[in-house]
């Protein structure tokens, strides 16, 4: 008899496991499936990481985070967000993905519904079942834009939280201020919860980013430096929202997390001091225009692909998203199965965080497996 707990069997992150496997069998992969950003910590951040080692600030901090950090969070999401909010209502967490799981414990009863657009980033259903909670799904296809009158349908006396993500992951969909706006008048209209992860809010190359904690009070606001300051690894993010919630997360980290890492919570603050370059913007940009007209040339239906750094597009020729990337393998080409991402066997997602010339590499892999099988269409 196995050891393990029966709420592991809601977890199943075995593609994304296939997907590293597979690049770690390669020679010379070229590597279009993981989210991380192709440039390195900025030396001003890790500069402020190694003074923070040498003046010895590597103890304990308060659970909720340094206060100067979330000072300067508030300060942010204040001024850049217009979210009303305080260094109190502010929690730091060790990344946005740790921060999802205390939000759902903080507040999720077993048998609650959790509202998540398919495709998903990963974590919101499966951390969702591992509490208790009931995903309810709605489909974004084809669009990958918010089904509005689908939302409204989903909802019953016991749905507690609705999840948002934009710029999306692994659609890159940017959701329209109209549309966000009307997202909350219905969570507010059945005094409902929503967490937006707006950890892609600064890769938006088409339309604005816009924060729903700017209108509605019930907003759990999550964000982290993952991202936008290339500090994946150091392991920061942060929570923002109602009072109450975020005094429960801080009981809940005082057990869980004790405090996230002293060094990288400097580190941050110096992130925070400097706005990420106008050209990184221009870049990511320049590389989705390539992404998205080299893959509707081929013939590939390109939706979304407005912000983060994805493209989620439909395996051609009835392919399912495992043959398809099995085939993008066999000539080095490592993307990611869409059914990761959703319930849906169909698509792949492929990754433009990497550098210019991999991204260029890979759409010829997609080009030479495209015209081996015929048009896409
Ligand atoms: N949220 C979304 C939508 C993501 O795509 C990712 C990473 O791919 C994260 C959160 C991860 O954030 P963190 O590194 O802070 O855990």
């Amino acid at each position: 008899m196995s050891f393990i707990a029966q709420r592991l069997g809601y977890f199943d992150s075995s593609d994304f496991r296939d997907a590293v496997r597979k690049q770690s069998q390669l020679a010379n992969p070229i590597d279009l499936s993981i989210g991380v950003p192709e440039e390195l910590t900025p030396e001003h951040i890790k500069a402020a990481g190694i003074r923070a080692i040498q003046e010895d600030k590597t103890t304990y901090t308060p659970a909720n985070g340094l206060p100067e950090l979330r000072q300067a969070l508030a300060h942010k999401l204040q001024t850049e967000n217009g979210i009303p909010c305080s260094a109190d209502s502010i929690t730091v967490v060790p990344g946005l993905t740790t921060g999802q799981l205390l939000v759902y414990l903080a507040v999720l009863d077993p048998g609650d519904e959790v509202i998540v657009f398919d495709p998903y980033y990963p974590p919101y259903p499966h951390l969702a079942s591992m509490v208790g909670a009931q995903v309810v799904y709605v489909s974004t296809l084809p669009t990958f834009q918010p089904d509005i009158p689908a939302i409204e349908a989903s909802i019953t006396d016991k749905t507690k939280l609705i999840v948002v993500n934009t710029p999306n992951n692994p659609s890159g969909a940017v959701y329209s201020e109209e549309d966000l706006r009307r997202i909350a008048a219905i969570a507010e209209r059945h005094n409902i919860l929503v967490i937006s992860d707006e950890i892609y809010e600064h890769f938006v190359y088409d339309g604005g980013h816009f924060s729903m904690g700017s209108i509605y009070p019930n907003t759990i606001t999550m964000n982290g430096c993952s991202k936008e300051h290339a500090m994946t690894g150091w392991r920061i993010g942060y929570v923002a929202g109602p009072q109450e919630i975020i005094d429960a997360i801080n009981e809940l980290q005082q057990y869980v997390v004790m405090s996230s890492s002293s060094i990288a919570q400097h580190a941050a603050l110096a992130a925070l001091h400097q706005k990420p370059p106008e050209e990184l913007v221009k870049k990511y940009k320049h590389k989705r225009d390539l992404v998205a007209q080299s893959l509707s040339a081929l013939g590939f239906d390109v939706h979304g692909a407005q912000g983060a750094f994805y493209a989620f597009v439909k395996a051609p020729h009835d392919m399912t998203d495992v043959e398809f990337v099995e085939r993008a393998t066999s000539y080095g080409l490592v993307v990611v199965p869409g059914r990761a991402f959703s319930r849906l066997h169909g698509y792949i997602r492929l990754s433009y965080g990497a550098d210019l010339e991999t991204v260029q590499k890979g759409l010829a892999v997609m080009e030479r497996i495209s015209k081996e099988f015929g048009p896409v269409n």
